[in-house]
């Protein structure tokens, strides 16, 4: 290599670097930017510009300061005030170039990373909250029985054991909504793909609630419009969706209902439409349908049980295979829920 090109090179190396590297003298005048760098911070390089002009936020300023001041290395990552990006900023001291401290700031985008966490620490708190309500219920319960107070009303005592059992359930449900949803996030494992025909797989489901809807008197018809309507999926995945769809729909019928499934062949794909005769809901009720632990609250749906994680745990399965899923809901007249899936590509993603 020749002398010209070794000069040339560190230069070429910066703009060719992913991560911002910012350059800052004694004087806290910015002698260097590469592209990443001018392209993350959104300004470009001037004579004269200062590091006070690229981080304007005092807190920024005030960490790259200690860390200058100090002499020693450091990373620390801080909300960029320019906009949504989050950036980590390595800084190095700087000896070079003149008299005196000053210091190579390295930048890279965190921003997706720093969401991942933002959304993680949310769910937890929600976990934690969820996991809090029927668990305080039962301590409630226990330790008014440990008092004693009833001893000489075992019904009452019983009622309250019953009250018990009911919130224990609840959570144990819960507890299991979420594993299965941590499954998932961890990957395909355990996914065995075949081809599935919808028509069969809604048959089968339908008869699996047999008892259910019997006991409330809820009919349920299922038209396969078509005569094949093949997926590639895992079956337990399907069972999922759809053991989640109908227990919706027969929880928020009405007694003497009915559950209509219909299998057809559109120009989407195949669809899955389940509608039924129940509580409906409301434009403003559906806003929230597919967040974690959301629950349509009324005095129609008090006193029906639900962890709230069902329609997310479908959302993401289906999501999954390139499938969709839509509502149509009226207060008071029932929902249709339609489940589209792409004729091609098939099978779960492998990611
Ligand atoms: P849950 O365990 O509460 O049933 P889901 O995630 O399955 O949780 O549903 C979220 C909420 O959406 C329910 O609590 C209910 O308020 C509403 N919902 C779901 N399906 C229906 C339906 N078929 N009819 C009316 N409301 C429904």
């Amino acid at each position: 290599m020749s002398e010209r090109d070794d000069r040339a090179l560190p230069l070429q190396v910066l703009d060719a670097l992913h991560e911002g590297v910012v350059v800052v003298d004694a004087r806290r005048a910015v002698v260097l930017m590469n592209p990443r760098a001018e392209a993350l911070l959104g300004r470009r390089w001037s004579p004269g510009a200062s590091l006070a002009d690229l981080f304007p936020e005092p807190a920024s300023q005030a960490a790259l300061e200690a860390v200058i001041a100090a002499g020693r290395a450091t990373s620390q990552a801080f909300c960029h005030k320019l906009g949504e990006v989050v950036l980590e900023v390595g800084v190095s001291p700087f000896t070079g170039g003149g008299s005196g401290m000053g210091a190579v700031i390295l930048l890279s985008d965190i921003t997706e990373a720093w969401k991942a966490e933002q959304e993680r620490l949310r769910f937890v708190s929600m976990v934690a909250h969820e996991l809090k309500s029927p668990l305080s219920a039962i301590l409630n319960y226990l330790n008014v029985i440990l008092t004693g107070m009833f001893d000489g009303d075992p019904a009452k005592v019983r009622e309250m054991l019953e009250r018990c059992k009911i919130r224990g359930e609840a959570l144990l449900d819960l507890v299991r909504d979420l594993l299965y949803i941590n499954r998932r996030e961890a990957g395909p494992v355990g996914r065995e793909p075949e081809d599935l025909d919808l028509c069969a797989v809604l048959g089968e489901q339908v008869a699996f609630f047999a008892v259910q809807t019997e006991r409330r008197g809820i009919a349920v018809k299922v038209r396969c419009e078509t005569p094949r309507a093949m997926v590639r999926a895992d079956r337990a995945d399907l069972d999922r969706v759809f053991m989640n769809l109908l227990s919706n729909a027969i929880k928020y019928n009405r007694d003497g209902g009915t559950i209509e499934v219909r299998i057809a062949d559109t120009a989407g794909g195949w669809t899955v439409a389940i509608s039924d005769t129940g509580l409906g809901m409301s434009d403003a009720e559906r806003e929230g349908l597919f967040r974690e632990f959301y629950r349509v609250k009324n005095e129609r749906t008090a006193g029906i049980p639900g962890t709230g994680l069902g329609l997310v745990t479908v959302k993401r399965v289906l999501s999954d295979y390139g499938a969709k899923i839509a509502v149509a809901s009226r207060p008071g007249k029932g929902s249709t829920f339609t489940v589209t899936f792409p004729k091609a590509p098939q099978g779960p993603d492998p990611g």
